[in-house]
């Protein structure tokens, strides 16, 4: 679809921000500056809210119509924002003295084209929050793990008393929590890489890649051109700024070459020279050359090797923030996780119940399948998002006792699995969670883990997990009243 989108997005021509917008000590001065803001979805919304507040004279462009986005309408016409509904026009985007891209929008937008061919600079929203927030920003990227790493470094922060905010990919936007940062302080941002494709200023004091593992190919193209995305949260990075990598992810490690930053590795399997890893159950740090122990492997609540993974990649990251370690050991033991993450549901008849609805990629069900040794009964399908199941058919011949698959990659998951397990095909969830529950032996796990996107038939992959577990909770509910 979109590919190699980097390559041709110019985010400002040059020359043009000198007379147009003018930089005050690196912030733009937006006062009387004509804005329009392409997308009203919550980030354009927060967009849109942080230009007015600036001064700036902003108009809102959205394919959908001021039918489709009644609420944002009456919302923004007593601001006094042009709306523009229902279609994109030159006039808007040629107009403009700055356009400002919500996440998703695709640059192949011709009226976007043409004004950019035109010299109209363009910025995503990340980039324009971090010209604007106060303190550090500590970025987490990766095909993985992104959401628990950035909840787990947040809650360390905020819990060694160092003042910190969260947002950006989950929660709220980041141009959303400008006004409330700090110059004192941390914003501990999640960012995708579409939200990192567009950047060119933006500057992470601590930058961690959790992994990388093929994912959004769909979007992307190439292999090349995600891993491309990825490295950019590293761009601007110098001698006082972090960089924590995933020793034992090749993609990730390699970026190492690629920051003018200090370098902490993060492995579950060595030791790297500097960075965080595992010695006799106990994690250590070593840094600057010193080792100190920082904790106990059975201090990590959450299951599986990728949350070992991701409790690395938060202690390397809290350490380099300055936290301390025993603030950091009681974040990690304190640590839940995050819902429709590995998520333990219910346990009815002695069997346990998993929701893993993010697990929207072959490596996330191959971590989750991984995390528990035999006696799965595993949910998947859904929107295929054009990855490759072969690699799943190892650990699923080993430890899945049934297979039920649902949604429209029901037969490409199917034919991948043939033979190497008993399969059935559910056509919505609650019924597949009933042959589940018929398939599972007590001891068992039934895994909700789908590898594929969740919209063929829910509005996004928290609106499947929460299906799942009404289906769940209505099978418990049974259970108790002997229903069943
Ligand atoms: P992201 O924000 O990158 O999607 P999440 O923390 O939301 O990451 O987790 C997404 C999915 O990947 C979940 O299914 C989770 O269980 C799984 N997961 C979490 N951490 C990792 C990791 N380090 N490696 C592989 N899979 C992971």
């Amino acid at each position: 679809m979109h590919r190699h989108l980097q390559t041709r997005f110019v985010p400002e021509a040059p020359g043009r921000s000198g007379p147009n917008l003018e930089m005050d000590s690196g912030r733009y001065d937006l006062r009387g500056k004509r804005v329009t803001v392409v997308g009203l979805a919550r980030t354009g919304m927060a967009a849109v809210r942080f230009l007015l507040a600036r001064g700036a004279q902003v108009t809102a462009t959205d394919l959908r119509t001021a039918v489709e986005l009644q609420e944002q309408v009456a919302a923004l016409r007593p601001l006094g924002v042009q709306l523009d509904l229902g279609r994109h026009t030159d006039e808007v985007m040629l107009s403009a003295d700055l356009i400002l891209l919500s996440p998703g929008v695709p640059l192949s937008l011709a009226p976007l084209e043409k004004a950019l061919a035109k010299g109209v600079p363009a910025l995503s929203e990340v980039e324009l929050a971090s010209r604007f927030l106060r303190g550090r920003i500590v970025g987490i990227t990766g095909s993985n793990g992104k959401t628990t790493v950035t909840t787990l470094i947040h809650e360390m922060l905020a819990g060694a008393g160092l003042f910190s905010q969260i947002g950006g990919n989950i929660g709220t936007p980041l141009i959303g929590l400008v006004e409330t940062s700090r110059e004192d302080g941390f914003t501990v941002a999640e960012l995708s890489s579409f939200q990192l494709e567009t950047t060119r200023h933006f500057h992470a004091h601590i930058a961690v890649v959790t992994n990388i593992s093929p994912d959004h190919l769909d979007r992307h193209g190439s292999m090349g051109a995600y891993v491309a995305a990825k490295q950019r949260i590293l761009n601007n990075q110098d001698s006082r700024d972090w960089a924590v990598l995933n020793a034992d992810s090749a993609a990730a490690a390699d970026l190492a070459a690629l920051t003018a930053a200090r370098v902490l590795l993060f492995s579950r399997l060595r030791e790297p020279d500097e960075g965080v890893f595992v010695r006799d159950g106990e994690i250590h740090s070593r840094i600057g050359g010193q080792v100190r122990r920082q904790m106990s492997v059975s201090d990590i609540r959450l299951r599986g090797a990728h949350n070992l993974e991701n409790v690395l990649a938060g202690l390397a990251a809290g350490l380099a923030a300055g936290a301390g370690s025993d603030c950091l050991a009681e974040a990690v033991r304190s640590f839940k996780g995050v819902e429709h993450r590995l998520e333990w549901v219910a346990r009815i008849d002695g069997v346990d119940y998993y929701n893993d609805s993010k697990a929207t990629n072959v490596d996330a069900v191959i971590k989750a399948l991984g995390a528990f040794s035999s006696g799965i009964v595993l949910i998947a399908g859904g929107k295929d998002k054009g990855g490759d199941f072969a690699p799943l058919r190892p650990l699923v011949e080993d430890r899945v006792r049934r297979l039920i698959v649902i949604g429209a990659a029901s037969e490409k998951i199917a034919e991948a699995m043939a033979g190497a397990v008993r399969i059935e095909r559910a056509a919505d969830m609650p019924e597949a969670v009933g042959r589940a529950r018929e398939a599972a032996e007590p001891g068992d796990i039934v895994l909700l883990a789908p590898a594929c996107a969740s919209f063929d038939m829910y509005e996004n992959f928290e609106h499947r997990g929460r299906v799942f577990k009404s289906a769940v909770r209505a099978i418990e509910e049974a259970s108790r009243s002997g229903r069943n």
